[in-house]
């Protein structure tokens, strides 16, 4: 799951992201309106924390904006500004919930759990493939009725890919989805992860989970997928 923080308050921002990073989110910030509103267009992020009080354009018209590009992708507003004209506004102009700073992170974390349910996302709490079993809220794994301990990384990588079940994802897919955007794509940390993971909940196992399909990247399947030599990457 991929959060967008546009903050301009730098010491805010980076208090929420590392939050909502301990709960196994990747997270970007925007400093300002316009860089937010480039890169909410750019890249597909699953929920947006929008500040009203931005510079360069402000939150109102980023949300604006968005809407038209944007339809589904929920839109938590979270602001200083606690008239009730402005909950309205930002509500009628499709913003999907509105919290007013000072906040609790407890709250808002909860706030974005309960939007990303009710989101388009393939899937509530827990995920299931064949024997392997993943639970968001109590950020637990099992395979086989085996508890499987992975780190916040490894976490976010199985959740991308089991939520993509019977779907090739490509490295860069997954380096836009589970790393941030900074990362440098001409590495190999996706094909490390996917080892650690492999190691922990598909060794002891008769059939494995995860596939490589040569030239493009990774599935995760309960059965081997076709490979198709004529795609190079
Ligand atoms: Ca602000």
């Amino acid at each position: 799951m991929r959060i967008l923080i546009a903050e301009d308050d730098s010491a805010l921002a980076s208090f929420v992201k590392k939050g909502l990073e301990a709960e196994y989110y990747a997270v970007d910030i925007s400093p300002n309106g316009e860089h937010a509103r480039a890169m909410a267009a750019e890249f597909d992020y699953d929920l947006l924390i929008l500040d009203l009080g931005l510079p360069l354009l402000d939150g109102i018209t980023v949300l604006r904006s968005l809407r038209d590009y944007r339809p589904r992708m929920p839109i938590l507003v979270l602001t200083a500004r606690n008239r009730i004209e402005d909950r309205v506004q930002c509500l009628d102009l499709g913003a999907d919930d509105y919290l007013t700073k000072p906040f609790s992170f407890v709250e808002l974390a909860a706030r974005i759990r309960a939007l990303l349910r009710r989101s388009n996302l393939p899937a509530a709490s827990t995920l299931t493939v064949a024997d392997l079993k993943l639970d968001r809220i109590e950020r637990r794994v099992e395979r086989g009725g085996r508890r499987i301990d992975l780190t916040s990384k490894e976490f976010a990588l199985l959740e991308y890919m089991m939520r993509n079940v019977g779907r090739r994802v490509t490295r860069a897919m997954i380096i836009e989805h589970v790393w941030n955007l900074s990362f440098d794509t001409s590495t190999n940390i996706v094909d490390v992860y996917v080892n650690y993971l492999r190691r922990k909940m598909d060794k002891d196992f008769s059939s494995p989970l995860i596939h490589t399909v040569r030239g493009v990247g990774y599935e995760l399947s309960n059965r081997p997928p076709a490979q198709s030599p004529q795609f190079h990457i």
